[in-house]
């Protein structure tokens, strides 16, 4: 978020709000309007003010690590395992003690010292051009199959997703196997590395790409709503969930957790609490095409319709400490 006289008068009204009862303030880098029905259903249920400020996940790490400990930031909510690990590393999140949360989380959606905890998931699956390919891809690795050659549209190595796929496959493969396989990849490729998740699908309709990597949620998305570019032609994407029988596909959490210099630190976790509740839960689904990451919780219609599917469950805590190891291949092996 940039600097302006709005978000100053926001940090203002959080600072001097922030010791008075019965308010939460959020550092979020969710990109998704949906998510003001999590805060709104959080407000009524609590009585709990919620104010909220949106950003850039590094950025708003940066802020936190300036302000200190006269930040009035209470949660920090991101996307990706990597930036909440960096998060972590950066100092600006604390461990924290939740009978709810580790009731519910599973443990290998949560960090191992309680500083992050996942709430919903995406699996980052493999989509393909129907009329043009007869054997897609089964698994991650075949992605590198030679037999794939000029076929593959995958984001930029910059991409936090494609960070931590990399770092699960050297948590699950070891890296000189992990560095073998982005080679593979990038001789396959289709096209320089471009745009968002999104755009990869919008590859197999314009008929640039024949094999995609996506988040299943901008699939899932496209079935739900008019997305430009995918959703008119949507019958003639296929999907399958990778690496079914081996360690399973690939999932990417979003999470939270609650900030170090916290001034409303049991509301923050109430907050925490709260987004693991049974609505919360489900809104992440209905309201944002994620799989929510407690157990058991009803998926929305076009989310189950992705089928069901064996999910990698990697220890994603292990998994963030690969990613320093992800960029390095990543560079060495020219993925732009
Ligand atoms: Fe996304």
């Amino acid at each position: 978020m940039k600097t302006s006289v709005f978000t100053a008068a926001i940090t203002a009204m959080m600072a001097t709000s922030a010791a008075a009862e019965g308010v939460v303030n959020l550092y979020s880098s969710r990109h998704y309007d949906t998510d003001e029905r999590l805060y709104s259903d959080f407000e009524e249920a609590t009585g709990i003010t919620v104010n909220r400020i949106e950003g850039k996940a590094d950025e708003l790490i940066a802020r936190m690590q300036a302000e200190g400990a006269n930040s009035p930031a209470d949660v920090l909510i991101t996307v990706d395992t990597s930036r909440l690990s960096r998060a972590k590393n950066a100092g600006v999140l604390q461990s924290i003690d939740s009978a709810v949360l580790e009731d519910k989380i599973p443990a290998n959606l949560q960090d191992a010292d309680n500083q992050w905890f996942g709430f919903s998931q995406r699996a980052r699956i493999i989509f393909y051009a129907k009329d043009r390919v007869a054997t897609p891809p089964a698994t991650y690795l075949d992605l590198a199959d030679p037999a794939y050659k000029g076929e593959v549209c995958i984001r930029s190595s910059t991409n936090t997703y494609n960070q931590t796929l990399l770092a699960a496959i050297v948590t699950n493969y070891g890296e000189e196997a992990a560095k073998a396989w982005a080679e593979g990849v990038v001789a396959n490729m289709a096209r320089d590395p471009q745009g968002g998740d999104t755009d990869q699908l919008r590859g197999l309709v314009s008929g640039e790409c024949d094999i995609a990597v996506s988040n299943s949620y901008y699939f899932a998305r496209a079935m739900r709503t008019d997305v430009k570019g995918v959703t008119a032609e949507i019958d003639q994407i296929g999907w399958l969930f990778p690496s079914q029988d081996a360690e399973g596909a690939h999932m990417n959490l979003s999470g939270a957790g609650v900030a170090a210099h916290a001034p409303n630190r049991d509301n923050a976790i109430k907050f925490l609490e709260y987004l693991s509740s049974e609505q919360a839960q489900q809104y992440f689904s209905s309201g944002n095409d994620e799989f929510p990451a407690v157990e058991g919780v009803a998926l929305a219609e076009n989310v189950a319709a992705l089928g069901e599917f064996k999910a990698d469950d990697v220890n994603l805590s292990e998994v963030a400490k690969n990613i320093p190891t992800a960029q390095k291949i990543f560079n060495e092996v020219g993925w732009k």
